[in-house]
């Protein structure tokens, strides 16, 4: 760090501060007593104030005075670093990320285990389109700090990408746009998917799993977890009734709906889902379906990976050693009813862009 700092400072002229007498150093080391991080910042600004405070550097041995003085110095050096409080380092990110979409951005450091774990995958995991917590919390930083730190918050735009739910129907496409709202951030994704009646019932119940969000998830119903994609009740008697209307065509396994409420009851999702008749080209033109779930996700600060808001969210993923125990009871839903988050994004929504 000492060494990284003096690349920082190159070699500029003798620092104003060396300037002071000693006595006066010691008595602003007096004033910064109460925060052993900012003794070991005034420690880290050249060699000779180094040597003069380095018995402080022990400190560091302290995990929380380590990770309080990283918080510090990432403030000051967030156009390349950021602080990761898996490990309790910086890590660096390459300019390049700055000017790159979220599909675009990939890193060595953050593709091993550890790292790889800390990822909201919506839809199918494994496809292109997941939000890492490094990124959620660079536009964070960016937030905070100001440019240069950080990412801007159009990063976390994409505007489409594409990703099965089951072999042999339509794909999914999926839009994820970000938001700040009151210092937390939230995503938006909405999962559009068009097909025939029965391509489209067959997506949906064999979609084990397409994930809206860790906990509305297919597993062994499919998306008919989704209230407004159950289609008819399932007691015996209804469905001879609605195999005999199949057979005959009368009518479709899917109802019409418009911005039908949905909320997840473990992490801050909330979800809409739309139903409507859509012209679909297979071969020719045919009547179909488009079925849309927009799903808004409320991520928090992105300060801490054992944040209860990140960790709900990432679910599953959570990886090993990380205490999860504060997402363990689920939403408050008396603190954050169902609605509570769809109603924060709309109100950022009407904010000036926070595109710095
Ligand atoms: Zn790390
Ligand atoms: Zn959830």
């Amino acid at each position: 760090m000492v060494q990284l700092y003096s690349r920082c400072l190159g070699r500029a002229a003798v620092p104003t501060l060396l300037n002071l007498p000693v006595e006066m150093l010691l008595f602003i080391a007096d004033h910064l007593s109460s925060t052993p991080e900012g003794i070991l910042a005034l420690a880290l600004t050249c060699r000779s104030l180094f040597h003069v405070f380095r018995s402080d550097m022990a400190k560091l041995r302290n995990h929380q005075c380590r990770s309080n003085l990283l918080l510090l110095l990432e403030k000051d050096l967030g156009d390349r670093f950021f602080y990761c409080s898996m490990c309790c380092q910086l890590h660096s990110f390459p300019p390049w990320w700055k000017f790159g979409r979220l599909s675009d951005i990939q890193s060595p450091l953050l593709s091993d285990t550890k790292h790889r774990q800390q990822r909201f995958w919506p839809g199918t995991a494994g496809y292109r389109m997941y939000v890492s917590f490094a990124h959620a919390r660079l536009v964070m930083n960016r937030h905070l700090y100001g440019a240069p730190k950080g990412l801007p918050l159009g990063n976390l735009d994409v505007e489409s990408t594409w990703a099965w739910s089951t072999v042999d129907c339509p794909m999914w496409q999926q839009r994820l746009s970000a938001r700040i709202f009151g210092d937390e951030l939230f995503l938006r994704v909405a999962h559009t998917i068009e097909g025939t009646d029965t391509t489209l019932r067959k997506a949906l119940d064999e979609a084990m799993l397409y994930r809206v969000c860790t906990d509305v998830v297919g597993y062994d119903y499919g998306l008919r977890r989704v209230l407004a994609l159950a289609g008819e009740p399932e007691d015996d008697g209804e469905m001879q009734q609605e195999e005999g209307k199949k057979k005959a065509g009368a009518r479709s396994s899917l109802r019409t709906c418009r911005d039908e409420l949905g909320s997840c009851t473990i992490c801050l999702t909330d979800y809409t889902t739309a139903i409507e008749r859509s012209e679909i080209r297979i071969g020719p033109v045919v009547d179909g379906w488009r079925v849309t779930i927009t799903a808004y996700h409320g991520v928090g600060g992105c300060r801490d990976v054992e944040d209860w808001r990140w960790v709900a969210l990432v679910g599953a993923n959570t990886g090993y050693g990380i205490d999860f125990s504060a997402a363990l009871d689920g939403r408050d839903t008396a603190a954050f009813p169902p609605g509570w988050v769809m109603q924060k994004w709309q109100a950022a929504d009407h904010l000036p862009e926070d595109h710095p």
